[in-house]
Order: C-alpha cells, then structure tokens, then sequence
C-alpha cells in the first residue's frame, strides 16, 4: 500500500519570505523541493492606499514601514536539470521586522506571503493509475481548496458562505 506523501500544501501554508531569504518549494512534477525564484520575473508594487498613506507620513506616527502595503508576482523554476519545471505566484507584501541593529531597534524588510500558486499545491499524492478524469477533478479541488478550504469538501460544488 502506497503511503501518503506530506501534504505539499503545508511547504506554503502561511509561510512568507524575505527578499534575501532564497527559500525553496516542492516541484509538482519531480517532488523534489528544489523550486527556487527566477530573479528575473519578481515584480513588486505598491497599493494605492499605501502610496497615499506614505505620502501624508509624518515621522512623529512612527516607522513608515508599517503603512506600506504591496503586491508581487515571480516565477518559479524547478532546478533539477532534468526536470526545470515552471510555477507562478502572487502574493502580498509588507515590511516586517527582520533581526535587529546594534542599538537594539528592529531592521524591517519587505516580506511577501504567497497567496496564489500555479499549479495549486497538492494537498495529498495522485496514486498511479488514476484514470484521467479522476485527476482533472482531484487538481480542481485542490485549486479550489487552496482558496477556500471550506469549498472543495462540498462534493456539489455548492460554495458554503
Ligand atoms: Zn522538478
């Protein structure tokens, strides 16, 4: 009996980076966890609401990191030279705090949380020789749990509020 793999999805779950930070995620064709950012393809903007925020800051509010609110977009590419697979993501980005100065005050940087990945991640393994059809609609649940958990247990496709 196959054994089921850990859920691809907690390698996403939550979990945010720092530019320098380099991390890597699981491949969704080879599963290796070798998916790293084409340096390239990260675009980074700033919301409206931030950029109005930012220019009415004044210094006696506190650090100007705390009102920035922007998006980014990157591609990923798997590094195992056989495979090079593709995926995409979008997310937002803030200022957190990352370490702190000699003086004891905090160094804040820009920090992205992934909210969309192309592919979504797979919550559990597709079994080998699953038919084809059963496949299309298990990767369709799990796009749609990956944006609404409650959605993809309602086997009508009925969306709970
Ligand atoms: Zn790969």
């Amino acid at each position: 009996m196959e054994t089921a793999m850990p859920f691809e999805r907690k390698a996403w779950e939550s979990v945010g980076f720092y530019r320098g930070g380099r991390p890597t995620w699981p491949c969704p064709n080879c599963r290796a966890e070798t998916m790293r950012i084409v340096d390239e393809s990260f675009v980074v903007d700033e919301t409206n609401e931030s950029r109005d925020a930012n220019l009415a800051w004044e210094p006696v509010d506190g650090p100007q990191e705390e009102v920035y609110r922007g998006r980014f977009s990157c591609m990923l590419r798997c590094q195992t030279e056989a495979c090079k697979e593709p995926r995409a993501v979008v997310g937002t980005v803030s200022y957190a705090p990352a370490g702190e100065d000699e003086d004891g005050a905090p160094n804040w940087e820009q920090y992205f949380l992934p909210l969309y990945v192309c592919p979504s991640p797979a919550i559990f393994q597709i079994p080998a020789g699953t038919p084809e059809g059963v496949i299309r609609e298990l990767r369709r649940a799990f796009r749609l749990f990956w944006c609404d958990p409650g959605a993809a247990v309602n086997g009508d496709g009925s969306v709970r509020s």
